[in-house]
């Protein structure tokens, strides 16, 4: 037994092997001392292996669910074993083999998943700075690749989060290294794209893959292969359900860098936890599938207006009749289609699956009288209502309340299989029998005493006293002598005997036979409940964005082609949510007016502000009504944030470091039609470094990317800028003190601010009574210091920026005039003993 499992643990060095022997999964050598471990679970020792006692250790075949769930979570996977073949009748060890991989990406059972989120694995591939991926979605079946390139990379893994990642050996992703998620290096022979093509288009049953948008140059063909491939593998060889082949490209939506995906908190705040988030605020679906598609939204919000104004029409509707209500209230006893469906076509689903399903089917009849009657909503409809012979298929076959497994019988519905009905009929029928057989034979024979029994070891036997012996029929065959009494056997008792006997045996392998037979007929229904199951996704997300929109007071942005962002009386979705008084601030982008410096102490509001505006223009092209009392939004390419100082340990870059190569990507990337958002900027160096940064960088914005900005600063010099670029003008947020406690307005002005405000927003936090008193002290001193020097950097010295336009001079005037870039070396020289004389 230990050469035939060290057999198959050498096929999966780097799983965990579960080896079935009886009603336990054994772990044996290092895999037990691992387990035992990180599942908290005793390991013991059993026989020897080279003089060395063998480690095991093990877990209850019923329970492996948890197991396997708490391994999974922590990134590790594992392969089942079972037993084929009897114990009793094998010579030597009963066969066995790996029947499923469970790996963190390739799961469906229903206890392993989070329902709110979908589970991909991900596969990649870099070549000449082109990045080939490819990612599947197991339980929805969906399949998409994309060529990109290396420095999407990290914004690529934040917007699919994938739960396990393929990689070829060889390949040098040092991102990949540093990320949590489970790593698997695959041979790069699996990358193969010749063979990818061939094995794709023959799963798919097409010549060649052009019909997808693929062709043999598309880097991503090779990981769709080798996921593909790994997939099947994990799955026993069975080939999950996937709906075609996709290929996304970066143009469809508007681009979220991973530093912009982690800062607006969209599904996940910056710590990490799953709310408050702009997720957790508008997630009020009533199914899973609901619950995933939103989340998939809010990442991939759409660039193009039709297909935004699509959704929001149809939120529209829903609003205006009021029927997102009875949509929640029919989805409230759908189950998860989907994830049954990719558990059907895995041949893995569960009895109590396929009665959901068939409740779920049941129910959903109810949801098209309630959709609006528009032609979007028609569509749903006629998705919403696969074949009838699937519901009544289901309803034919399967019990009412089947048992929770096929093991023990009590699946398939009675009246679906005559034979089956027979069988239980004989188990159900036996007692009846016995007592009317016990009856005529106590008449026949004239034995008062005479009893019908039944015992394990006996088997069925008719009793009769001692006393009685002599009275017993010919027919009668004696089968055990006992103290008292007799014990015989007839004919018909015998033909009753072997029929009750082998009924539940019988019954039980043959239901077990007719739940293959139909979830193989099943098979043939999975496009359409796919297509089903996306239908209620949508219904049920819409009528979720179109609540949310109802209860927080939302209105539906207007798209134009033209170059603005007007929100007017905007609110921050989730902030709002949490306080009792939150003030609505506008903005106002235009062609003219694009870059936003914003100022004020801190606490005011900036951060707040900024992320509200990018969190209203995202939500817009979601397809969502926004927080806001009007919307107009022009065309929108990216959104990119740079906010607050995160170190980066794990990828070993400093917080400045971090800023600067944000900044960069910013700087490199970003176009016209993108918006920007910049949080102090430059702070994480020393002031002047600082500022001369924060200054060039708000220049190049406004010359060369002449992005939509918001640029929140604390130095307070940048504000001049306003007076050399019409395009850029000055809000502020404002406090005010009284006595010794500040109070933030939250409102945003036009102009710069006057005051930071920084030593009242210390004592605010609490900072000792002497410390507030000293820096207050110390401030002035400063800012009379600076005076007398001339030196300022800080918003702290406001009032005493000079402004040098006011200065009136000849040497000025005779100054502006000049053109350094149209004189030679001697032209200069005269200007310069010119200036010197008119001084
Ligand atoms: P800053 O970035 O200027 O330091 P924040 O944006 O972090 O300030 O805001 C600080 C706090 O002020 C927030 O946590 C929030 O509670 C409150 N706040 C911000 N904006 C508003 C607003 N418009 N109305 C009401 N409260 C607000």
């Amino acid at each position: 037994m230990m050469a035939q499992y060290l057999r198959i643990k050498a096929e999966h060095p780097d799983k965990f092997v579960f080896y079935r022997m009886g009603d336990f999964y054994e772990l044996f050598y290092d895999d037990a001392a691992k387990a035992a471990r990180l599942l908290d679970i005793t390991l013991t020792t059993r026989g020897q292996s080279a003089g060395e006692p063998i480690r095991m250790c093990g877990v209850p075949y019923h329970a492996v669910e948890q197991y396997l769930a708490r391994l999974v979570k922590l990134g590790e996977s594992v392969a089942l074993c079972e037993q084929f073949g009897d114990p009793a009748t094998s010579k030597g060890p009963v066969e066995r083999r790996v029947v499923r991989v469970v790996t963190p990406g390739t799961l469906s059972d229903a206890a392993l998943l989070d329902d709110k989120q979908e589970n991909r694995i991900l596969a990649l591939t870099l070549e000449k700075g082109v990045l080939g991926m490819a990612w599947l979605s197991l339980a929805s079946g969906d399949f998409a690749l994309m060529d990109s390139t290396a420095e999407k990379l990290h914004s690529e893994l934040e917007r699919l989060r994938p739960a396990e990642v393929l990689v070829p050996d060889g390949v040098q992703l040092a991102l990949i290294d540093a990320i949590s998620i489970p790593v698997r290096r695959l041979a790069a022979w699996q990358f193969d794209r010749a063979s990818a093509e061939r094995n794709l288009g023959r799963h798919f049953n097409v010549h060649d893959l052009a019909g997808y948008g693929v062709t043999a140059q598309t880097l991503a063909l090779g990981p769709a292969g080798a996921l593909f491939e790994y997939v099947r593998a994990t799955q026993g060889g069975t080939v999950p359900q996937l709906a075609g082949l996709r290929v996304e490209s970066h143009t469809q939506y508007i681009e979220l860098d991973a530093a912009t995906r982690r800062n607006l908190e969209l599904t996940e705040t910056i710590r990490g936890e799953a709310s408050p988030t702009l997720f957790s605020l508008l997630d009020r679906c009533a199914t899973g599938m609901g619950s995933r598609l939103l989340r998939h939204w809010l990442h991939h919000p759409l660039r193009q207006h039709g297909a935004i104004l699509e959704r929001q029409s149809a939120i529209g509707a829903l609003i205006e009749g009021g029927a997102y209500v009875d949509i929640h209230r029919v989805l409230n006893d759908v189950a998860d289609i989907e994830r049954i469906s990719a558990r059907i076509a895995l041949r893995s689903a569960r009895p109590r699956d396929l009665a959901s399903l068939r409740d779920s089917l049941g129910a959903l009849t109810a949801l098209p009288p309630a959709l609006p009657q528009t032609e979007f909503f028609a569509g749903l409809a006629h998705a919403l209502q696969p074949d009838p012979a699937l519901h009544q298929l289901l309803t034919a076959a399967v019990l009412p309340e089947p048992s929770v497994v096929l093991r023990e019988g009590g699946v398939i519905a009675d009246g679906y299989h005559a034979e089956l009905d027979e069988l239980r009929q004989i188990q159900k029928g036996g007692g009846e029998f016995l007592t009317q057989l016990e009856i005529a034979e106590r008449a026949r024979t004239g034995i008062p005493n005479l009893r019908v029994e039944y015992n394990r070891v006996a088997g069925f036997f008719i009793e009769i006293s001692n006393s009685y012996v002599g009275q017993v029929p010919p027919e009668y065959r004696r089968r055990q002598t006992m103290k008292n009494c007799e014990r015989y056997i007839t004919p018909e008792l015998k033909i009753f005997e072997d029929k009750a006997l082998s009924a539940q045996d019988r019954a039980l392998a043959l239901e077990k036979q007719l739940y293959e037979a139909l979830l193989e007929s099943l098979q043939q229904y999975l496009g359409a409940l796919r297509l089903a199951a996306h239908a209620v996704a949508t219904a049920d997300t819409l009528a979720c964005l179109a609540s949310r929109a109802v209860e927080q007071n939302y209105v539906a942005p207007r798209f134009v082609d033209e170059m603005c962002v007007r929100i007017e009386a905007g609110r921050h979705p989730v902030v709002e949510a949490q306080i009792d008084d939150f003030i609505p601030n506008g903005v106002d982008f235009s062609a003219t007016r694009k870059l936003l410096l914003i100022t004020g102490p801190n606490m005011g509001g900036k951060s707040t502000y900024m992320r509200q505006v990018a969190l209203i223009v995202l939500m817009a092209h979601v397809g969502a009504w926004v927080p806001a009392t009007e919307a107009i939004i022009g065309r929108v390419d990216r959104i990119f944030t740079r906010i607050g100082a995160s170190d980066d340990l794990a990828g070993g870059r400093s917080t400045f470091m971090v800023e600067m190569t944000e900044t960069a990507n910013i700087l490199n990337n970003a176009s016209e039609h993108s918006l920007v958002l910049m949080d102090e900027v430059g702070r994480g160096t020393s002031t002047f470094d600082g500022l001369a940064l924060a200054w060039a960088i708000a220049r190049a914005l406004i010359e060369k990317n002449r992005a939509y900005t918001l640029f929140a600063t604390h130095y307070f010099e940048l504000t001049r800028l306003a007076q050399d670029y019409p395009q850029v003008a000055n809000v502020h947020l404002d406090a005010v003190e009284h006595k010794d406690k500040i109070v933030f307005l939250h409102a945003v002005q036009e102009g710069p601010a006057s005051q930071s405000y920084g030593v009242a927003v210390a004592s605010l936090a609490g900072v000792p009574r002497d410390v507030v008193r000293q820096a207050r002290r110390k401030l002035v001193e400063l800012e009379q210091g600076s005076i007398s020097n001339g030196l300022q950097a800080d918003l702290f010295a406001a009032p005493i920026v000079a402004e040098p336009e006011t200065v009136a001079h000849a040497a000025v005037d005779a100054l502006a005039e000049v053109d350094p870039d149209q004189l030679t070396p001697r032209q200069a020289l005269e200007v310069l003993y010119t200036l010197k004389g008119l001084l």
